[in-house]
């Protein structure tokens, strides 16, 4: 049968390759981000606790209302957004669903969706897959800044949308004020939407402060903000996540969303709603893995491996301009498989496949793996 692909370019997803690498080749796998510890006890005990008492059943479609509500009530004290839990917040099955419902309930058939290379890998695609064309633009090395005079000069009559992710997979890049004032400026001077990315939140270091969409009333009016429960908890394989939207934006959200997921494990929302009650298992989340990033740091000293700022999420780009001139893709490869380390190639995150003989290594692991990783990269 002859299978007109709507996705002819693309593979299988650049994680799923190096994990599946990294278990082949019995290598350290630092590529795809997931934390290697386990999840608090007593969240996985309130879980089984629900489960026990019976709800076991389908969630209301937007989400149980105990975990909305919730949720609303961190995000007023955290960023000072009154949030309606009934009109405003949406359960999702994870970042990447939120992200793909947020995409088809708003971009249609020809608009443009700008985004910014290296961008993580679901975006283009989802806005491919809804009818929208992505443009490309290039956040500026070595600190992974945006160009907002490049913006506004890429906006055209198609433009819908800007997606921006702070802090930033897979350069740990993290987005100041004055750039979420320039993005305000712009959105509301051409009637655009925002779609932000703040999956690791509460993974920033260094005394920077998360600056969330939902801190500017302006900007929060036309944007949904997406956030996972998978990064702050240390539970990526339970698929938890939600966005924050104003009424007329999440009606929309939750159109799509019904026909993608239709409503998320039931349990496990109930355990969040519970657990979110103690804002001590989130707020020490920055200062824990500020130290995993230091000490990947400290391993590495002497290597001609030479690491990027990083400022949030659990992800440190190195450089190895020093140390070898092979492609990122090759590199990779070859870590794995010669030195049993994995990494992601950067490359990976471009549309145009830009090679900058960038790593990105995962630092959500326990002292030992970092340790061991970082005995390989002195050695190079
Ligand atoms: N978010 C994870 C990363 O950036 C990957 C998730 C996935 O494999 N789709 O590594």
């Amino acid at each position: 049968m002859n299978i007109n692909s709507r996705l002819p370019e693309v593979g299988t997803s650049i994680f799923t390759i190096m994990s599946r690498m990294a278990l082949e080749q019995g290598a350290i796998n630092l590529s795809q981000g997931f934390p290697d510890f386990e999840v608090a006890p007593e969240l996985i005990n309130l879980i089984n606790s629900y489960m026990l008492a019976g709800h076991n059943q389908y969630a209301p479609m937007p989400g149980t209302p105990a975990l909305r509500k919730a949720i609303a009530g961190v995000v007023e004290k955290t960023y000072q957004r009154p949030t309606d839990f009934e009109t405003e917040v949406t359960i999702c099955a994870g970042g990447t669903e939120a992200i793909f419902a947020s995409i088809a309930a708003f971009v249609q058939a020809g608009d443009e969706v700008i985004l910014f290379d290296p961008a993580y890998d679901s975006y283009d695609p989802a806005v491919r897959l809804n009818g929208g064309t992505p443009i490309h633009l290039k956040l500026h090395p070595p600190d992974f800044s945006i160009d907002w005079e490049q913006v506004r000069k890429s906006i055209t009559s198609r433009t819908r949308l800007i997606m921006i992710n702070s802090p930033h997979n897979p350069t740990g890049a993290v987005l100041a004020e004055s750039d979420l004032k320039n993005l305000e400026k712009i959105v509301t001077e051409n009637n655009l939407l925002v779609l932000s990315d703040e999956v690791y939140e509460r993974i920033i270091f260094d005394d920077c402060l998360h600056q969330s969409v939902l801190k500017f009333p302006a900007l929060a009016s036309r944007s949904i903000a997406v956030f996972s429960f998978g990064k702050t908890f240390h539970a990526t394989g339970w698929k938890v996540g939600y966005t924050v939207a104003p009424e007329s934006l999440t009606r929309e959200i939750r159109k799509t969303h019904q026909f993608i997921t239709f409503s998320v494990n039931t349990p496990v929302q109930l355990a969040f709603a519970e657990y979110l009650s103690n804002p001590e298992t989130y707020l020490q989340l920055g200062k824990f893995y500020q130290r995993k990033r230091d000490f990947f740091l400290h391993q590495i000293v002497g290597s001609t491996f030479k690491p990027l700022p990083c400022h949030g999420s659990y992800f440190q780009l190195l450089s190895y301009e020093g140390t070898s001139d092979l492609p990122e893709k090759e590199m990779a490869e070859w870590l794995t498989r010669e030195k049993k380390l994995a990494p992601i190639p950067v490359s990976a995150f471009y549309q145009d496949g830009a090679n900058q003989q960038l790593l990105r290594f995962c630092f959500a692991k326990g002292e030992q793996t970092l340790e061991a990783a970082g005995k390989i990269l002195r050695k190079l």
